[in-house]
């Protein structure tokens, strides 16, 4: 992995090494399987209709490797796609499901996630056509930002034939573009890196470490004891979990805000406190983002 620029891509690579080489299935017709890099999570959901396939990796290549492993695996046709939210990690690959494309599906994603596009990844995308070495790993030359088909701006049930699941945007969050999957007669969550598990949690572009923490706690509280829990990268998950990784985003929020109501400058919030719960690499992002986000709420501090 390029590792040469300490940027979020970076520093993610390089903590994920392992992958899971095959299908897990989490409950009956519904499997996830763990890609590198970045050990993301895609998930597909059995109807009598066709598959549903939550997020595409990280570019169009991977997203063709994937639609193939999905043909040899379950040999029946790609009919959705969802997105559980914008970065490139989760959708570089729509290009390879939509509809003109092989499969013909047609893509499910938060409403936000053009608009998200247009902010973050169209620019990401520019920097690293001016200079390649930026990500020398990346193979981004054919991506053409594909956003949702289907934005969802409010709870929709979609019908796989034998089954339905559920997408749920949530509020700005990990992104402003957060959208949870739940089969609610297996009680499977498909989260999307509003949970982590292989790493810590990613304060990654357009991240909302001051609400991130209550989202996700108000997630946890819908949940049961025995529901699985399938997160953006890593392992699947319980509720208690889920839970915990709320606390620890919580303890993150309430210092930053503390540290800005006490007139501490960005650079030196991260100092006051020798036992963050998330590693200090990860949470200069937070802690600029929460600044900039703090400064908008009180310009005159
Ligand atoms: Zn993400």
């Amino acid at each position: 992995m390029d590792d040469r620029n300490r940027t979020g891509i970076s520093l993610r690579a390089d903590r994920y090494a392992r992958v899971m080489a095959e299908w897990h299935t989490v409950a009956p017709g519904i499997h996830q399987r763990r890609y590198d890099p970045f050990d993301v999570s895609i998930v597909v959901i059995e109807g009598d209709d066709g598959l549903l396939v939550v997020d595409t990796r990280a570019e169009p290549g991977e997203g063709e490797q994937l639609r193939d492993d999905v043909r040899e695996r379950f040999g029946r046709p790609v009919r959705w796609v969802v997105n559980t939210h914008a970065h490139f990690d989760h959708t570089f690959g729509n290009q390879v499901f939509v509809s003109g494309a092989t499969t013909d599906a047609s893509i499910h994603g938060h409403a936000n996630i053009a608009a998200h596009f247009a902010e973050y990844e169209r620019p990401r995308l520019a920097a690293w056509a001016d200079d390649p070495t930026r990500e020398s790993g990346r193979h981004w030359h054919g991506v053409r930002l594909t956003s949702p088909t289907h934005p969802i701006d409010a709870p929709t049930t979609l019908d796989l034939g034998g089954r339905t699941v559920e997408l749920l945007p949530q509020p700005p969050a990990h992104t402003d573009t957060d959208l949870v999957v739940f089969a609610p007669a297996e009680r499977v969550w498909i989260v999307g890196d509003l949970v982590e598990e292989s790493g810590p949690p990613m304060y990654g572009s357009g991240s909302f470490p001051l609400h991130w923490p209550g989202v996700l706690a108000e997630l946890a509280a819908t949940m049961r004891p025995g529901d699985r829990v399938i997160p953006g990268h890593g392992r699947v998950v319980d509720p208690a979990f889920v839970a915990r990784q709320a606390d620890q985003l919580k303890l993150v929020a309430d210092r930053i805000r503390a540290a800005h109501d006490d007139g501490l400058p960005a650079g030196e919030a991260l100092a006051r406190h020798g036992d963050w719960p998330i590693p200090l690499d990860f949470l200069v992002a937070a802690v600029e983002r929460a600044y900039t986000q703090l400064d908008q709420m009180s310009p005159s501090t």
